[in-house]
């Protein structure tokens, strides 16, 4: 199935439950072409945009996992859904603002785009003062684009030893967002490596495009959102 058909896919049915089926069929399956386990691989449901009621789809279906990528937004829907579901987790997989710690620190139960001093110290006194820890995972600029987040590859081994031992952050893997227009998986090979010489067992790559590229190239965590809830609407700026 190409590009286009999986998002028409998903658009037809509209059916949560069964896209839902379907991506973890994919990831199961392409698991075990690679030689891993078919439960090797959680996957994060990118439900950014979507109203609470899609997401309650998803939460009676069965799935627990999801990812965010808005502060406000997330804090607009979860604390209601997880007064019904204590049990479902929130990764917040956009960029955090160090005056967004508080209320980042009420609503995720993982930040995926740990990338600057700034917000690994802000995260550092946000968990000394709430009590509460975050697992956490640094983002990778693998591309090295310059309207990207993340830090820079050559900068990566350095900036997780100083989020370890300076900031003592629970620092659990790493997170890419490869170029849309470059094959991923020399992206996916480079934040293995980085992972693999740092000691790190969790990777988060992949995407409705190239999920099960991510999964023979060793991610354990995929963040899926088109293939699950259709085709967002278009972006439209806004703080977040
Ligand atoms: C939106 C988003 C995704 C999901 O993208 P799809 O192509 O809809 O699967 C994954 N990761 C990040 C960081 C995102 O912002």
């Amino acid at each position: 199935m190409d590009k286009a058909e999986t998002h028409m896919a998903a658009d037809e049915t509209r059916d949560t439950a069964q896209n839902l089926a379907a991506v973890k069929a994919r990831i199961a399956e392409a698991a075990v072409a690679a030689g891993r386990g078919a439960g090797d691989v959680r996957l994060v449901a990118v439900s950014k945009t979507f109203g609470a009621e899609r997401i309650v789809e998803a939460l009676e279906a069965g799935h627990r996992l999801f990812g965010e990528n808005r502060v406000q937004e997330s804090e607009d829907k979860w604390p209601a859904l997880r007064e019904a579901w204590p049990d479902a987790r929130v990764h917040l997989i956009g960029p955090l603002q160090t005056n967004k710690m508080k209320n980042a620190l009420r609503v995720f139960d993982a930040i995926e785009t740990v990338d600057r001093p700034k917000l690994a110290r802000a995260l550092a006194r946000g968990f000394d003062e709430s009590g509460r820890q975050l697992d956490c995972f640094v983002q990778v600029n693998t591309g090295e684009e310059p309207q990207k987040a993340g830090i820079l590859p050559a900068d990566a081994d350095a900036f997780i030893a100083q989020c370890r031992d300076e900031f003592g952050l629970p620092v659990k893997g790493l997170m890419c967002l490869p170029p849309i227009d470059e094959e991923p998986s020399l992206h996916f090979q480079l934040l293995r490596q980085i992972a693999e010489r740092n000691g790190l067992d969790e990777l988060s790559m992949g995407m409705t495009a190239d999920f099960e590229i991510a999964v023979t190239f060793g991610a354990t965590l995929v963040r899926v959102g088109t293939a699950i809830f259709g085709t967002r609407p278009p972006f439209k700026p806004s703080p977040s």
